[in-house]
């Protein structure tokens, strides 16, 4: 597994990698991995021949009162996990490296941003869509991976291979969950003993409505109203939203319409604050497509 630091060390080496038309898989991160990222580094590793990996806590996608200055970092860690994951580059810039200089260029994604976590970081997908566009243009890879824990992330991202004409597959990967359902993130370590018992209710919640939709006559408002009641069981919850929307368009599905009634993709999303620290998970649901109509 060879270290980049530089874009040029990325560059000879994934040229000299590359040569015979090898394709390319892409995994970047924010590092600090775990088990979710790990998924998505041996997908990348098993369908291409080189395997990237980048590490980089993007300072341009934290609000101003994030957790950017206390965002958990172990890069020892991670370049075990890597290497057992079969990663092949890992690509980690300092700040100098990835912006030199101030960008004057903003990739916004309209429409798709103005909705949940959009909402409530404002600016966070410009610093995502920014950063992820000078990745690809780095790495050039033929596909990359990203999780589907951040759901709204891979609609933009896929929106922005599509309008810019980026030539890489975006492949949406699983949510991987610790045993009782927690969704795998990298600040679950902020979580006190109690705060992580209880952030079970997010994926309990969404299992929950997994089966409440099958019931008759279930809008889109009350779905929401229980999935919010069953998060409030937990002591220490915040709710900063429940949304049910159509995926991936992200439009919004209205209050009094029958779940059970809507055909298309859609997508519960939930974001939770513990304390400081703030959770989000989702599911896409399976409705029957009428059957519960009434
Ligand atoms: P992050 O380091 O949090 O920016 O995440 C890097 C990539 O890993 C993103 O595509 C995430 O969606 C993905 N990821 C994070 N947690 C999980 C998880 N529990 N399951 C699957 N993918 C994940």
């Amino acid at each position: 597994m060879i270290v980049c630091r530089t874009k040029e060390e990325l560059k000879s080496n994934l040229n000299q990698l590359r040569a015979n038309e090898k394709s390319v898989g892409f995994v970047p991160t924010m590092g600090y991995l775990h088990e979710g990222h790990g998924s998505l580094l041996r997908l990348a590793h098993e369908a291409n021949d080189i395997s990237v990996l980048s590490i980089y806590v993007n300072p341009m996608q934290f609000g101003p009162n994030e957790d950017l200055d206390r965002y958990p970092r172990d890069e020892e860690r991670d370049l075990k996990l890597a290497e057992e994951c079969g990663t092949d580059i890992v690509f980690i810039p300092s700040n100098e490296e990835m912006y030199p200089k101030k960008p004057l260029t903003t990739v916004v994604v309209n429409g798709l941003t103005s909705q949940l976590c959009g909402a409530t970081r404002p600016g966070h997908f410009d610093g995502v869509g920014l950063v992820v566009s000078k990745l690809f243009h780095l790495v050039k890879p033929d596909r990359a991976y990203f999780g589907m824990k951040d759901a709204q992330q891979v609609a933009v991202i896929e929106q922005i291979v599509d309008d810019l004409n980026f030539d890489i597959e975006i492949v949406p990967c699983q949510i991987v969950r610790e045993p009782d359902g927690l969704a795998l993130s990298s600040r679950n370590v902020y979580l006190n003993a109690e705060q992580r018992a209880g952030a079970v209710v997010l994926s309990q919640s969404l299992h929950l409505a997994e089966e409440w939709i099958k019931e008759t006559g279930v809008t889109a408002g009350s779905l929401i109203e229980r999935v919010k009641s069953h998060i409030g069981i937990a002591k220490e919850a915040n709710i900063e939203y429940v949304e049910l929307l159509h995926y991936p368009t992200l439009e919004p599905i209205e209050v009094n319409k029958y779940v059970g009634s809507i055909t298309s993709r859609i997508i519960l999303a939930l974001a939770v604050k513990f304390g400081t620290t703030r959770l989000i998970d989702n599911s896409l649901l399976n409705t029957s497509g009428g059957a519960n109509n009434v």
